[in-house]
């Protein structure tokens, strides 16, 4: 672990004098809960603060009470005292089960409400209760609704240095979570919350796909109409994004995602559940299938994008530095250094961390306008560096593009340790953007260079097509 400073406050004015923006650690500073991820992270180098901002002795961060109407939990309370609270059994024993259902007994001592909802783990349990709740985060500075808080993978609508103070959870008629926990840290390979509000209407919120928290709204629609085991039959989960890994395959996830949504049901009253019965039949979009099956080799990822232009201008502009500039999302140089290569600064954001590559992009396979593969070698320095190669499909389809892409990344190095899921999450983000952007470049004519304005075009056709005569 790097030198830093520790600071243990006593007062909430303290604690937040201490972490204030331009105060004496500045951006540095961290908030310390029971340090059951942030400590894990410094040890592995994945975050280094300069200064350590113990909430420990903050007085009223632990208070678990009632409060206008709703049950209120302070972000230091920890998940062993959520799980023993009676007040929390009387309102909402599902919460207190979930509580109860993280980890071990050692970090359910530890870890606490406040630090889970911050760090925001893809897998973690705390994120779908509070979601299908409908809960209120109530922070140093303002209230933000659950439905607005959760941004992602390791992403919220935290400002920085902004502190949790604690949430509040409404009356409802009834919450269950219910995971399918990794053997070895029982965080959930899937978990499924499923909380039904006093007016009736049903929130669903899937934890454990890959990408963060989410909202099921298929199945809220359905159960809200019908709050029973015989509303979620037939109900297709292929609306979820999920990720694979090597613990299971995204329709496996997704699999799983209805089966505890409807074990939750049937625990909420909506019907007894016969048993090993396939509730949630796995199928997927065509369309996908089939670019699967065409082109998606075995390792790495990819998907399928339309977008609003034939496909030599889509070509064109995947070809264009400043277009591809614009496009890579955190991209802050990009130049040409020779007809079939581009050297790139570009700043990704992987979980906790912000990292700097310095990449090199080769063009390699060029069929215009049919397909090319790029090949990325990038490093982050002391952190490590990462490889790759994306390949990309181009098909007419009706004066449109249909784009299919495939991305394999590898990262060796401190960066490795950050495990296929959250890479692939993160490249799966940045190259949805990145067809975005283009996408919406393209739509609006921005991205369309000509041959003359590019003129290393022509160099590039001529270096790959000697007598193509363009
Ligand atoms: C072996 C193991 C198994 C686990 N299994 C599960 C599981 O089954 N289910 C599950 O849900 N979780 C699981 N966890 C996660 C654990 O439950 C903790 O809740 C989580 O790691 C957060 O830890 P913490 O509360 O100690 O926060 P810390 O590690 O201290 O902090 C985490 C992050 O939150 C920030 N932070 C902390 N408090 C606040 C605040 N009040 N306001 C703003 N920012 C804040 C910190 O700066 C840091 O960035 C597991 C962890 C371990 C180590």
């Amino acid at each position: 672990m790097s030198a830093l400073e520790f600071a243990r406050p006593a007062s909430l004015a303290q604690a937040l004098a201490l972490h204030a923006p331009g105060g004496p650690a500045g951006d540095g500073s961290m908030w310390l809960a029971g340090g059951q991820s942030l400590l894990a992270a410094m040890k592995l180098g994945m975050a280094s603060p300069a200064r350590l901002v113990d909430l420990q002795d903050v007085p009223g961060l632990r208070d678990i009470g009632e409060q206008d109407q709703s049950l209120s939990i302070g972000a230091m309370a920890t998940h062993a005292a959520v799980a023993a609270s009676d007040l929390v059994k009387r309102w909402a024993p599902g919460l207190a089960l979930l509580a109860g259902g993280i980890a071990d007994e050692q970090v359910r001592q530890m870890g606490t409400l406040g630090g889970s909802l911050a760090h925001n783990d893809p897998a973690a349990c705390w994120p779908a209760g509070v979601l299908a709740a409908g809960a209120t985060l109530v922070t140093d500075q303002r209230q933000i609704a659950a439905a607005d808080y959760f941004q992602g993978l390791y992403t919220t609508a935290l400002r920085p240095g902004e502190l949790i103070l604690g949430v509040r959870f409404p009356r409802l008629q009834g919450l269950r979570y219910l995971k399918f926990e990794q053997p070895a840290s029982r965080f959930a390979l899937v978990g499924v919350a499923v909380a039904r509000a006093l007016d009736g209407s049903v929130r669903v919120a899937v934890t454990g796909l890959g990408l963060g928290v989410v909202r099921w709204p298929r199945a809220e629609q359905a159960l809200s109409r019908d709050f029973s085991l015989q509303a979620l039959q037939g109900l297709v989960t292929d609306d979820l994004q999920a990720l694979a890994d090597l613990h299971a395959s995204a329709d496996y996830r997704r699999h799983l995602a209805g089966v505890l949504a409807a074990r939750c049901v049937s625990a909420l009253g909506g019907g007894r559940l016969p048993p090993h019965a396939p509730l949630a039949p796995r199928q997927r979009p065509a369309l996908v299938a089939q670019h699967c099956a065409e082109t998606m080799p075995e390792d790495g990822f990819g998907d399928v994008q339309v977008l609003a232009a034939a496909p030599a201008q889509v070509w064109q502009t995947l070809l264009d530095a400043s277009a591809l500039q614009a496009s890579i999302p955190g991209c802050e140089s990009l130049v040409q250094t020779r007809a079939d290569a581009y050297e790139a600064t570009v700043k990704v954001g992987l979980g906790p961390l912000s990292v700097r590559f310095k990449s090199e992009v080769l063009l390699s396979d060029l069929r215009p306008p049919q397909s090319l593969t790029l090949v990325l070698r990038a490093s982050a320095g002391a952190m490590g560096s990462g490889q790759g190669q994306a390949r990309v499909r181009l098909e007419p389809l009706h004066g449109q593009t249909r784009l299919h892409w495939w991305v394999q990344v590898q990262l060796s190095g401190r960066l490795a340790q950050f495990g296929n899921r959250l890479v692939e999450a993160t490249a799966r983000k940045l190259a949805g953007e990145f067809f975005e952007r283009m996408g919406q470049a393209l739509s609006s004519g921005q991205a369309s260079p000509s041959l003359q304005t590019a003129p290393w075009w022509r160099r590039l056709i001529r270096f790959f097509f000697p007598s193509s005569g363009k």
